[in-house]
């Protein structure tokens, strides 16, 4: 799962061939398959026909309504079960995923071993036109090794872990620490000439607080009873970012730049950044992958106790001295990554599909452990059984392993551009060039593939390893009856819960952005949020065997029913452009609530808080 709620970023990509307006498609939805098919070989039952409930359309011609049998075979369900239970290898994929490849930052020799492996694993498990799927992304980074050592005025060893895509330092160095407490570019000025061979401290320095989070969780009854109640309050799941919060990021991104630009200019040695949680936990993630946009010195993520250490030493005049050497390499020989993508084809002449996927690539601090090596071994896992029963299903199975999305959201992005449909890029260059949750608009309007029309589901596996205890629906409350009889069939596994409400920060919303059915579990967060996110802990380790093996069973369930199903998955009227009106309505919140927070900091000013 990635930092920021509201980042998209759909990556550059050629399209040709598309088609337009959201609202009336040139092509009409082709549901159906050919009725002949057999929805599995292992253990045919007796099918039930009915009626196939929409009439087709093509060409302008009405056609009569297929016959279906979509009833779930009670054996087969025993079989995914058996597999999943009785002879599972998720926690072997996992293993070679975190021990044995490590971490796997985009673009990284790691992340491309990673694209390898689970390319061989899916072909060797069987399935069909495994291969991978290029888009442009940017540098390749790794780090061998670190340090840093307080010299003076008392020697000890600091715990850090390099920035992604920061420099290296051409050897040992020592230096004199300081604090750049700067946040506009006036600020920055009243340090020209001071920091030439420092080290800079950039974050503010914390108090601490008494701990009070419970480490590990699990959903209790009562608050999967309370997800059941629909929050009027929140956003749409496609709703637009709020334009005083891009506003409020682009002014700190601007900042950013000024201050890296400064940093270069005034020839600093390095800077020193503040994990984000406590405890030794180092929490690092990185800063622009981007070709010409790189940090321009070497950076460090220290614990905040170690950090807080320095801050303490500066407020009583003392001058840490330090030693730090960080041996860090940039991988420019390709700038493209690389999505792996495998299948069980459907039956018959366009199958539709249903997809399942995870995102392979991961921090480089530690093995990417729960985020979100246990996703891809979940979602590897549940093909796998499916596999391995023998299904031979109505719809394509499809896995999509995605990568860049700790950037963005990158790589399921480019894939759904690539397949399902497009939006504009803004026609700024300058803006352009930004995040996409930096853009003023999400683009309009949405240019729709032909397959488009095909996707049945995407489910995403990205909130950690614990167990599946229910989905949410992005607000599509027409898929509740469907997710309501498929958990049910795995109910001594899952409560099934189904929030209408939206889940958001992963893949699954590269989809929905897009119109398309694209949902993320409800997973119990045990230690995910406080120990693991993005932390150098992030390992094998943390993983219950006991709940992986639970959400692919019950992952395999969801697909095995969508895959075999009557209909394709019922969606939501497809995003629409807001209109003049509402449009002047987001901007007047917008401009009121950025007000009240300027109104706030001068009353704080004239009467002291
Ligand atoms: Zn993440």
């Amino acid at each position: 799962m990635r930092r920021v709620p509201t980042a998209t970023g759909l990556a550059a990509t050629n399209l040709g061939n598309t088609l337009t307006d959201e609202r009336h498609p040139a092509v009409v939805s082709l549901d159906c398959a050919a009725p002949s098919l057999s929805h599995a070989n292992a253990a045919p039952s007796m099918p039930k026909f009915k009626p196939f409930p929409r009439l087709l359309v093509v060409a302008g011609l009405l056609l009569p309504g297929a016959l279906w049998a979509a009833k779930p075979d009670p054996e087969l369900l025993n079989a995914i079960r058996d597999q999943g239970f009785n002879h599972s290898q998720v926690m072997q994929t996992l293993q070679h995923l975190t021990d044995r490849i490590g971490p796997r930052l985009t673009n990284s020799p790691q992340m491309r071993e990673a694209n390898r492996w689970t390319l061989a694993q899916l072909k060797a498990w069987g399935l069909s036109d495994a291969h991978l799927e290029a888009y442009e992304f940017g540098r390749g980074w790794t780090y061998d090794k670190a340090s840093i050592d307080l010299l003076s005025p008392r020697k000890t060893s600091l715990m850090a872990i390099p920035l992604a895509w920061t420099p290296a330092t051409p050897g040992p160095l020592e230096a004199d620490v300081i604090y750049l407490d700067a946040m506009t570019t006036a600020e920055l000025q009243t340090y020209r000439g001071r920091l030439k061979d420092k080290v800079v401290m950039l974050d503010e320095p914390t108090d601490s607080e008494e701990p009070h989070r419970e480490i590990s969780k699990r959903y209790s009854a009562a608050e999967l009873a309370e997800m059941k109640n629909f929050d009027l309050k929140a956003p749409a799941s496609d709703a637009p970012p709020p334009q005083d919060a891009i506003a409020q990021r682009r002014k700190a991104n601007a900042f950013n730049e000024a201050r890296m630009a400064f940093l270069k200019e005034e020839k600093v040695r390095g800077a020193l950044f503040r994990s984000s949680w406590d405890g030794g936990l180092i929490r690092v993630m990185g800063q622009n992958h981007r070709v010409g946009k790189t940090f321009p010195v070497p950076a460090l993520m220290l614990g905040v106790e170690h950090y807080n250490l320095l801050a303490r030493m500066l407020e009583r005049g003392e001058t840490p001295h330090i030693a730090f050497n960080v041996d860090a390499r940039f991988h420019d020989d390709d700038v493209n990554a690389h999505n792996t993508i495998a299948e069980i084809p459907g039956t018959g002449d366009k199958p539709e599909i249903v997809m399942l996927g995870a995102h392979l690539d991961s921090w480089h601090g530690a093995t990417g452990g729960v985020d979100n090596a246990a996703g891809v071994a979940i979602t590897m896992e549940a093909i796998r059984i499916l596999k391995a029963i023998g299904l031979q299903p109505r719809r394509t199975i499809r896995i999509g392993l995605w990568t860049g999305e700790e950037q963005g959201l990158l790589g399921s992005a480019a894939y759904v551009e690539q397949h399902f449909a497009s939006r504009p890029k803004p026609s700024d260059p300058q803006e352009r060039a930004q995040p996409r949750w930096m853009w003023s608009s999400p683009g309009w309007p949405i240019t729709r593939l032909p397959a488009h029309e095909l996707l049945s589901v995407y489910f995403n596996v990205d909130n950690g390893s614990g167990k599946l205890r229910g989905i949410a629906t992005q607000g599509n409350t027409a898929a509740r009856a469907s997710f309501a009889e498929w958990f049910g069939q795995v109910s001594d596994l899952s409560e099934g819960v189904i929030s209408n409400n939206a889940k958001s920060s992963t893949d699954h919303v590269s989809f929905d952005l897009v119109g398309l059915p694209g949902f993320q579990f409800i997973q119990d967060p045990l230690d995910y949020n406080t120990r693991l996110h993005h932390t150098h802990v992030d390992s094998y380790d943390h993983a219950v065997p006991e709940d992986m093996k639970q959400a692919a069973v019950v992952l395999a369930t969801l697909v095995y029913n969508a895959a075999i199903a009557d209909a394709r998955l019922p969606r939501k009227p497809m995003p629409a452009e807001p209109s003049a009106d509402e449009k002047a309505q987001a901007k007047q919140k917008a401009d009121k609530r950025q007000r009240t927070k300027e109104r706030k900091a001068l009353s704080e000013l004239t009467t002291g808080g």
